[in-house]
């Protein structure tokens, strides 16, 4: 049995698409057919068919009609599929033997426009050093579909990919077979699982990847420092090849490729990222109480993107920083402007997104016409921000130009409400192109005739009940009901019958029929072409567009950040290469807005790499230990991104990484125990700090027996505040009250605790840090207020009176009964006037003067 015409150029189409789902176009529908119906039909919830194909079974089958296909394609992108859109391209009409079916588009993961997604979509592409002999290291090319921003990268391990996979969390990786089976292991990540891997096919040549880079950017590219070096041209030549295929044309709002300059920002690895809650809760995922939750007081999706990518890429650079926060001091001060920018900035859409579809070629008509609207902001903007002074804003000026003759071209030919389809007319406004007008003359003049002619046949024939209708299949027609029918003429010619109507045309009828069809199928197609000119125009502006697209981004993180700031009372803090971190009664962003009204305790914080240089925080459960280190850590990232922080008064040394170790995130899914994982992530920190890096420690050693536990905090202790070592300033929480010692053995270790009142049988957490260890654990005290019962605390008491007796690791049976503890009523209560942390110090330091001065020779 032989295959069927049709099944032979399905089967010749597929197999050059075999990593997709083909999507093939007969009539109105895309069917799928054979595996990939057999997918498409369980992830759809479509029903599944069969198709003759000349075999002697049926193959399997399912479609999607044409025009809801985007909706099923939206779910099945999302789920990491490859659609290959295969239309039909020759009229069927005038096609001789079977229609020419091409693929006219692959939508893939990480080139896909997504209307509902606000959200920076990255697709990259690794090359290993295996692939490309020439380059000594990892080569990495990240695309932004949404923005065009195009970043470059070496990267010298293994480690050191995975890293930046997770940074930019891309949806889509291009690799040869050869890349891939050398990285397949750090896929098994939990949060690396669901990128789609594409396996390209072979390495083109080198020749090949600088055609691609100059078709793309223009020849002068080949001198553009950022792309020189075989890995980087391989890399990028791979990325651009594979999206100017899938896309079948050429994306101008790819931008010329930029190194990451990582030297320049604050490095935050995954870990830490995740643990401090940037940019959603450790618990469900959701930006709600999350860094970014507290900050995005952006009004456009554009300015919501760039601030979170700041937020994950805060700056080193202190005039960079500097320049930032002139921006959000300027705005801050001026609450009118605030109040003027924010209607301004809510008329503008995502300029971004726009231009991208602009560039993919699916922008509609209502896109233009969103993209007119805010451009329309930009004048009352310009003028609003026109007296500011700070570099930023004469940046922004600057960029907001040339938009003028854009707008005018959208507005005189674009109607203000148009259509989504662009098939089906009423896009294009009167007056805008002759022949358009003609042709609507047209098909204006033969309906108000066809109405006409309705009356003058009632007339005529007495048939009050008479009306000329139109379906797609008859055409016009006049229709009679049957009691009706002895009434019609004679040179009415039947067409139709219905259950109790007949329906009838006349020549005449026929012939005005023929030139209103005619003209109305000649008007769609004009109004089409004439809107795709329009767009055209428009796609040869993209620079500029991105250039406004950008400069109102970062105008509207500004405003968030003048925003947060006016409304929380932040401070500008004081970013300088000192070696100090000094915040004066800071309070922690997310956890001083959850407490709604009930106050916030602020705290001290002095941090050098002399005297001070880690903290060691004692103190029970549930007394404030982690979100102190946390609030820490978010001020420090905050300062670098160029935001106020919620203070009165921060200096904050420049900080080159953030680490924490913080506490169990189990990693139950990679298999390892929290132990391990807790000792991966530490072991990661001791090899990569510096002096200059903040590393924030929970609990560390918790996860394993009380005498290694304390042995391993202890080393790491030692070996951290060892200059020779490490010398990071560091905040470090434990349950092991021996290594408070530490405090009086080693010199740039503080001893703190979170002050906690004790009534007798009650204490209560007043949640302030002060400059001296904690007494005692209070375990017990904890696990009275989460309610445990009578009897267990009863002899938990007596256990702890014998273990105390007998010597130090009993308190490490109450600190396991404290972990174990579920959520507590809490007592709140006013923090009564403490030693400040930096009196405590200041004393400290006087001993260890005085100290000193008893050593000296009493009359030198
Ligand atoms: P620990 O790490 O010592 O077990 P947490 O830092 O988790 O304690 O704090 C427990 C709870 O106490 C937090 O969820 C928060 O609601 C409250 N809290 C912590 N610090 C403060 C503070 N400075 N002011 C007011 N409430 C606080």
């Amino acid at each position: 049995m032989a295959l069927t015409p049709m099944m032979q150029q399905y089967l010749s189409i597929k197999e050059a698409y075999k990593d997709t789902l083909v999507f093939f176009r007969l009539g109105d529908f895309y069917e799928m057919f054979f595996d990939d119906a057999l997918q498409a039909s369980k992830e759809l919830e479509i029903t599944l068919t069969g198709r003759d194909a000349g075999l002697e079974q049926r193959v399997p089958m399912c479609g999607v009609p044409y025009h809801a296909a985007e909706g099923y394609i939206k779910r099945l992108v999302a789920r990491g599929f490859k659609i290959a859109i295969c239309e039909q391209v020759e009229d069927p009409a005038e096609a001789k033997g079977i229609v020419r079916r091409e693929v006219v588009r692959v939508i893939t993961p990480g080139t896909y426009l997504d209307d509902g997604n606000q959200e920076s979509i990255f697709i990259v592409t690794i090359v290993s050093p295996a692939d490309c002999p020439d380059s000594g290291s990892f080569s990495a090319c990240f695309v932004n579909v949404i923005t065009g921003d195009v970043f470059v990268d070496d990267l010298l391990d293994e480690e050191a990919v995975v890293e930046r996979l997770l940074a930019f969390q891309p949806v889509e990786l291009v690799v040869t077979e050869h890349t891939y089976e050398q990285l397949k292991a750090s896929f098994q990540q939990p949060n690396l699982q669901s990128i789609t891997v594409t396996l390209h096919a072979s390495l083109q040549s080198a020749a090949n990847d600088q055609d691609v880079l100059c078709r793309q950017f223009g020849s002068s590219i080949l001198e553009d420092a950022a792309v020189a070096g075989p890995g980087i041209r391989t890399a990028c030549g791979i990325l651009l090849d594979y999206i100017q295929n899938t896309q079948k044309r050429m994306l101008p709002h790819v931008k010329k490729p930029q190194r990451v300059n990582w030297k320049d920002t604050l490095i935050l690895d995954a870990c830490s990222r995740r643990n401090l809650e940037l940019t959603e809760t450790l618990r469900d995922g959701k930006k709600q109480g999350s860094l970014f939750g507290v900050i995005d007081q952006t009004i456009t999706t554009m300015g919501s993107r760039l601030l979170k990518q700041w937020l994950l890429a805060p700056l080193q650079r202190a005039e960079a920083i500097a320049r930032r926060q002139d921006a959000v001091e300027e705005l801050m001060k001026d609450y009118l402007i605030r109040q003027d920018l924010k209607p301004l900035l809510r008329n503008v859409y995502d300029l971004e997104r726009l231009t991208a579809k602009l560039s993919y070629g699916t922008a509609n008509a209502k896109d233009l016409i969103a993209l007119c609207q805010s451009l329309e902001q930009i004048p009352p903007i310009k003028l609003l921000i026109r007296e500011f002074q700070s570099a930023e804003y004469n940046g922004i000026q600057k960029d907001l130009c040339d938009y003028e003759e854009l707008m005018d071209r959208i507005a005189h030919a674009i109607v203000p409400d148009p259509p989504i389809s662009l098939k089906d007319g009423g896009l294009i406004r009167d007056g805008y192109h002759p022949e358009l007008d003609r042709l609507r003359l047209i098909a204006r003049e033969g309906k108000t005739w066809i109405a006409e002619l309705e009356r003058e046949e009632r007339e005529k024939t007495t048939i009050k009940s008479l009306k000329i209708g139109f379906n797609k299949v008859f055409g016009y027609y006049i229709e009679v009901t049957k009691t009706n029918v002895h009434l019609v003429p004679e040179q009415y010619e039947r067409k139709q019958t219905l259950a109790n109507a007949e329906r009838y045309v006349t020549a005449e009828l026929k012939q005005r029929e023929a030139e209103i069809l005619h003209a109305e199928e000649r008007l769609t197609e004009l109004e089409y072409e004439l809107f795709v000119e329009v767009r055209e125009y428009i796609v040869d502006h993209v620079d500029t567009l991105q250039r406004v697209a950008h400069a109102l981004a970062k105008l509207d993180v500004y405003y968030a950040l003048a925003s947060v700031a006016a409304e929380h009372r932040y401070v500008r803090p004081v970013l300088d290469l000192s070696d100090v971190i000094e915040i004066h009664a800071g309070r922690h962003p997310v956890v001083e807005q959850m407490l709604q009204g009930r106050s916030f305790v602020a705290n001290d914080t002095l941090l050098n790499c002399r005297d001070q240089q880690i903290m060691l925080i004692t103190g029970p459960n549930m007394a404030g230990k982690s979100t102190y280190m946390r609030q820490v850590a978010l001020l420090v990232i905050l300062s670098h991104i160029g935001s106020f922080v919620p203070a009165s008064y921060a200096r904050i040394g420049l900080v080159d990484r953030v680490f924490t170790r913080i506490g169990a995130a189990d990693d139950l899914a990679g298999g390892q125990s929290t132990f391990m994982v807790e000792m991966v992530e530490l072991a990661n920190i001791l090899e990569h700090a510096t002096p200059r890096s903040l590393i924030v420690l929970d609990e560390i050693g918790r996860g394993t027996s009380t005498y290694d536990g304390i042995s391993i905090a202890r080393a790491v202790v030692e070996y951290l505040q060892d200059r020779q070592q490490i010398g990071a300033k560091t905040l470090f929480a434990t349950h092991y009250h021996e290594l408070t010692e530490l405090g009086h053995q080693l010199p740039g270790v503080q001893n703190f605790s979170t002050h906690v009142e004790d009534t007798g049988d009650s204490i209560i957490f007043l949640r302030k840090i002060i400059p001296q260890p904690a007494d005692r654990s209070y375990g017990i005290h904890v696990a009275k207020l989460a309610g445990l019962p009578d009897a267990v605390l009863k002899r938990a008491n007596e256990i702890l009176t014998m273990l105390e007796s007998k010597g130090q690791s009993g308190k490490e049976v109450i600190g396991e009964l404290a972990a174990t503890a579920t959520p507590i009523q809490q007592q709140e209560a006013e923090a009564p006037a403490q030693l400040s942390l930096f009196e405590g110090y200041t004393k400290k330091q006087e001993h260890a003067k005085q100290r000193e001065k008893a050593k000296e020779p009493r009359d030198a």
